[in-house]
């Protein structure tokens, strides 16, 4: 015990930017060319989209203000009918079902299972009378993409990839994010890579990018300074609206010295989270859905349910933890939780029936572990965890 960590890290700070940052900033702050448009080649946000386009081993890719806009804008440039129904995971982020409805289409909420992962049976229940589908890989959990591909060209509609948080992430072999028809990531302060805000989304389809880069807001010829074919972008000069959702530069120097930390990160992350799953699994109180077999994780943050705890227990249990200096959730149980389907009354009509999803939220508990923590400070939130929960329950 000589080790051991005697205050709660801060599980909130983030990872500082990479020197290499501050030298394009500087140059940024003295020319004043912000804006990704002005140079005539070359700017700092068009270097992002090829860099981070190589990276993912996609042909195109379009930097934006979040991803929220990068889902947004993948609806709007699908060609779905009006008020196309939209099969979003009903374990989400509300800025999910909030793009479908800004992109004026309908979400249609399927049922997940308690290892956060969509349940399939509902999944192919609703298909039939699907237009699109958009897989939000929750927390960075990837549900099965071999089923949900096959499902989904079986019925011949388009896969959306949520991959906000799963930069990183692999299914088999392939990069999560590159298997739908577009996949979107987000670079907010809590994600993978860390601009404060930010997203890009990624495509092989030179059409739905030459439409996604005209409604960005590549107004009169600028989209001449994307690496795409120009009669695809020049088709479509004029016939789109400009929903200016686009990235400025300083947001690209912050994020491309980033790329290059990206293994580092994903290796880190994945070997705390499962240093930590493994302290709570043996407690016993504690449940760590695993991973899919075709899935490698690239966690920040660690998701488990808790067993045979009652809804008093539960909440006694987030105090505990919150007086020994983790500050946790469990989704279901918060005040207005973004993440509670129930709490999403834009959406038009009754609350649907999603019994799985409800039981999971009523169980299933969130802890930030930023990749930079420590193995001292993983066990510090691990044992403030078991702790907890021996005060709880004895
Ligand atoms: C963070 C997040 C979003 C939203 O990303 P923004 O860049 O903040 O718009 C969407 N979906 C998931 C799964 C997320 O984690």
């Amino acid at each position: 015990m000589r080790d051991f960590q005697t205050t709660p890290p801060n599980l909130h700070e983030a990872e500082p930017i990479p020197e290499a940052a501050r030298e394009a900033i500087d140059a940024l702050l003295s020319s004043g060319d912000l804006f990704r448009y002005t140079a005539p080649a070359d700017a700092p946000v068009a270097l992002l989209e090829r860099e981070f386009a190589q990276m993912m081993g996609t042909k195109y890719a379009l930097a934006v203000s979040s991803c929220s806009a990068a889902l947004f804008l993948s609806l709007k440039s699908l060609s779905l009918p009006e008020k196309a129904k939209v099969l979003i995971p009903a374990f989400t982020f509300a800025a999910v079902p909030s793009a479908v409805v800004h992109a004026g289409m309908t979400p249609v909420l399927v049922d997940v299972g308690m290892n956060y992962r969509i349940d399939l049976a509902d999944f192919e229940r609703k298909i039939s009378d699907a237009d699109a589908v958009l897989i939000s890989h929750m927390r960075g959990h990837t549900s099965d993409m071999d089923a949900i591909l096959t499902l989904a060209e079986a019925h011949n509609l388009p896969v959306i990839e949520d991959a906000a948080h799963s930069l990183g992430t692999l299914w088999k072999d392939r990069k999560i994010g590159t298997m739908g028809h577009v996949g979107c990531f987000s670079f907010q302060s809590y994600k993978m890579i860390n601009a404060g805000e930010g997203g890009i989304m990624i495509t092989d389809d030179p059409d739905l990018a030459a439409r996604a880069i005209i409604m960005s807001g590549a107004y009169e010829h600028n989209w001449q300074k994307h690496d795409i074919a120009y009669e695809k972008a020049s088709q479509w000069q004029n016939k789109l609206p400009l929903y200016n959702l686009r990235m400025q530069n300083l947001s690209a120097c912050v994020i491309r010295p980033q790329l290059a930390e990206l293994p580092r990160r994903v290796r880190d992350g994945l070997e705390n989270h499962d240093h930590v799953a493994d302290r709570l699994t043996e407690s016993g109180y504690f449940n760590v859905p695993a991973p899919l077999p075709s899935e490698t994780r690239a966690p920040d943050s660690i998701q488990f349910n808790l067993i045979d705890f009652s809804e008093a227990e539960a909440r006694a249990f987030l105090s505990f933890a919150k007086e020994n200096g983790v500050p946790a959730q469990v989704f279901g149980l918060g005040t207005d939780n973004a993440r509670a389907f129930w709490n999403w009354e834009f959406i038009e009509g009754d609350t649907p029936n999603l019994p799985q999803t409800r039981a999971m939220l009523a169980q299933a508990c969130d802890v930030r572990l930023p990749v930079r923590l420590k193995r001292e400070e993983l066990d510090f939130v691990a044992s403030a965890l078991i702790d907890a929960a021996i005060m709880v329950k004895g």
